[in-house]
């Protein structure tokens, strides 16, 4: 994900025009009466959403724009549609309007003020990439993704019920009517398929019609002489890229017995995922081995909520840059009134030597990341932000800042379909008739229809994912219990180590890095580093909590960080191993050799492990992806960010190594 082009406009009076493409958005008399009856009415949509039941109707459209067609379509919805139903909305814009643009744009509908407020509240950052909103508890999701729309609708995974085909025309945008986009549209349409367009172009008409879509055309909105619109006849494509995706990496089947879960660990992981799946209606039994929740490295009494940024992106950093806004949108929406739980306050990333605060520099002026994630700052202005005087100048992120890990765990897990079952230690899993048996410790059995097993490094004490190559990261923080005068401190600080404002008068920073270490003392040695990293960024602030630690003594909590090899976390199916060493052995000898075969998980048994150093970013996101996976829904990042995080990767990679 890196910052995108935003769209340059001109206004005649309130009618918005596109510089790039000369042509308006949309007409002010009668914009709105363009949209019912091109889009809406053609694809028949109060029909078809009066007579959904319990299923979830899935809408996509090419030129995002004002999002106008999204907020009629939405209205519609809420007048028509069933409550247990729901409405996913996904649509591509190469260039998005700026959310000022947005406003004025959208204050041409009062009709649409109510939808228009809450789709501008939660607008993103111009980043590329998928950015998925919520309204209506969630009923109505919208996914935008900014990019290229081919390149967009390649990372999507799911069926559509009606296309928007929507844009600039042919004539003014010919990039985007490109048979690579029809062939899209064909990949991911079934057989009651519909679509509408305004146009009536040839290369429209003829690259639908061989892409499969039978067209119909009917008479144009106002002055317009004809519209198309139609149904998909075709024989939905098996693939949606020239170059195959490998089949290791094909997401399982859309779960279809009943929705019950057990999910084992109640960290940031189990806990995200309760929620996520809690939410679309599922029976979530969540369980952990200790008396309470988030005990373990969901422990902390606050931890940093940010993303570390390459100067180039990179799919790893794409990934962190999507869980960072993910969070941080999800804390505003949901807890925007518990201080207690998270602080939106900033964070300054400061620069440990002259090399990285050139790196810094460069970062600031790639142009990859736009100045409302991250700006480069001098080192007064660094002071100035943080409050106290710092060492160097660094990278600010206004809207990172920290979070308590239980108390966001205790919050996430409020839901009445989520049942705690803590004391409770899963020694062994079993599949049978479509059902999971957990076996306890304690000589409990529970079961599920899906497991989701998310209890960090200790996920491979169990016999399926004993193969998921994990390491343990001993960390130790510091403490101070009791009020503390120190300058205050308005922002995280962080480079080789971090530490947050204070909460309640007490600090927390920290952490040690230690690496095939068991042990849970708490050390001075610890401390000291700890101190040291503290004196590299904030001498002053150093100096009173080194004088705090002679007068009174610090305290200190040592957790496990649970790290995969390429440091990013494993979210989803669990492979079976044997078969996928069997089904993929010729990797072996040619590492591109394309192989059809399906790959082999145990059915229903999921993995949210191996979040590292970051799980406040990567935890959220990532109980969402699991949570799509099994409804069968748009992800909320792209496909390849998804297949990195796969956790069968690694069988994938040492083959081709030839080391296993
Ligand atoms: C010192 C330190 C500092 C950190 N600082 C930050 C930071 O500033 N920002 C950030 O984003 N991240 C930070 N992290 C990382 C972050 O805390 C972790 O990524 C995150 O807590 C991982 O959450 P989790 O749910 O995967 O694992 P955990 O929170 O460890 O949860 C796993 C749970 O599984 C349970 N469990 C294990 N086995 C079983 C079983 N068989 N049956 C039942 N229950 C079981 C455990 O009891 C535990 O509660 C830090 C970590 C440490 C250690």
């Amino acid at each position: 994900m890196n910052r995108h082009n935003s769209a340059t406009l001109e206004w005649d009076s309130e009618s918005p025009k596109s510089v790039h493409f000369n042509d308006f958005y949309f007409s002010t008399d009668d914009g709105l009466a363009e949209t019912d009856y091109v889009f809406l009415k053609s694809n028949k949509l109060r029909e078809r959403f009066s007579s959904l039941k319990h299923n979830t109707f899935t809408l996509a459209e090419t030129g995002f724009g004002t999002g106008l067609n999204f907020l009629t379509t939405w209205l519609l919805w809420k007048s028509s549609s069933t409550n247990s139903s729901s409405l996913h909305f996904i649509s591509a814009e190469k260039y998005p309007l700026s959310k000022n643009d947005l406003t004025r744009a959208l204050s041409a509908w009062p009709q649409l003020k109510h939808e228009a407020g809450q789709l501008l509240t939660q607008y993103p950052e111009l980043n590329s990439g998928f950015h998925q909103l919520r309204f209506d508890g969630g009923r109505v999701v919208l996914t935008l993704m900014f990019g290229d729309v081919v390149d967009c609708y390649r990372q999507l995974n799911v069926k559509v019920d009606a296309w928007f085909l929507d844009g600039f025309s042919p004539a003014k945008n010919p990039g985007m009517w490109t048979p690579e986009l029809f062939q899209l549209m064909a990949y991911h349409s079934k057989s009651n398929t519909t679509f509408a367009t305004f146009s009536c172009a040839r290369v429209v008409r003829d690259g639908l019609t061989q892409a499969g879509f039978i067209i119909n055309k009917k008479p144009g909105f106002g002055l317009k002489r004809e519209m198309l619109s139609g149904t998909f006849s075709g024989t939905p494509m098996q693939t949606n890229n020239k170059e195959k995706t490998p089949s290791w990496f094909s997401l399982p089947p859309k779960h279809t017995s009943d929705k019950t879960a057990l999910i084992i660990g109640a960290g940031v992981a189990g806990c995200s995922t309760a929620r996520s799946l809690a939410q679309r209606g599922w029976k979530v039994t969540l369980v952990d081995r200790h008396s309470a929740i988030a005990t373990e490295g969901s422990g902390n009494r606050q931890g940093a909520l940010y993303a570390k940024l390459p100067v180039e992106p990179i799919p790893a950093s794409r990934f962190h840059l999507s869980g960072f806004l993910y969070s941080s949108n999800f804390l505003k929406q949901n807890l925007a009134d518990r201080p207690d739980i998270w602080s939106p306050c900033g964070l300054l990333q400061l620069a440990s030597s002259e090399k990285e605060r050139l790196k810094h520099r460069k970062l600031a002026d790639s142009g990859n990341y736009p100045d409302s994630i991250v700006r480069f700052v001098e080192q007064d202005k660094a002071s100035e932000l943080a409050g106290i005087t710092v060492n160097n100048s660094g990278l600010f992120f206004p809207e990172a800042g920290w979070a308590t890990p239980p108390l966001l765990c205790k919050w996430l897990t409020e839901h009445p379909n989520i049942t705690i079952k803590t004391s409770t230690h899963i020694a062994k899993l079993e599949h049978k008739e479509n059902n999971w048996t957990a076996f306890t410790k304690e000589n409990q059995t529970l079961s599920a229809s899906i497991v989701v097993v998310a209890s960090a490094a200790d996920s491979t004490l169990l016999e399926q994912l004993k193969q998921l190559p994990v390491q343990k990261i001993r960390g130790q923080v510091s403490l101070t219990q009791s009020n503390i005068q120190a300058p205050p401190l308005n922002t995280v600080l962080c480079s080789q180590g971090y530490i947050s404002p204070s909460k309640e008068g007490r600090f927390c920073f920290g952490a040690t890095f230690d690496l095939k270490d068991e042990a849970t003392d708490i050390r001075e040695s610890g401390h000291q580093h700890n101190l040291t990293k503290i004196a590299e960024m904030a001498p002053e602030l150093a100096n009173t909590l080194q004088q705090y630690h002679t007068d009174n003594s610090l305290t200190g909590r040592v957790g496990f960080r649970c790290a995969s090899p390429d440091k990013l976390p494993m979210i989803g199916a669990v492979p079976v191993y044997e078969a996928f060493v069997e089904d993929y052995a010729q990797l072996r000898h040619d590492a591109k050799k394309a192989i059809d075969t399906p790959p082999k998980h145990y059915p229903g048994l999921y993995a949210n492990l191996a979040h590292g150093s970051k799980g406040l970013i990567s935890g959220p996101i990532s109980g969402e992806i699991i949570a799509a996976m099994l409804e069968n829904e748009p992800l909320p990042i792209e496909k390849e960010l998804i297949d990195i995080l796969n956790p069968a990767r690694f069988i994938i990679k040492n083959l081709i190594r030839r080391t296993i």
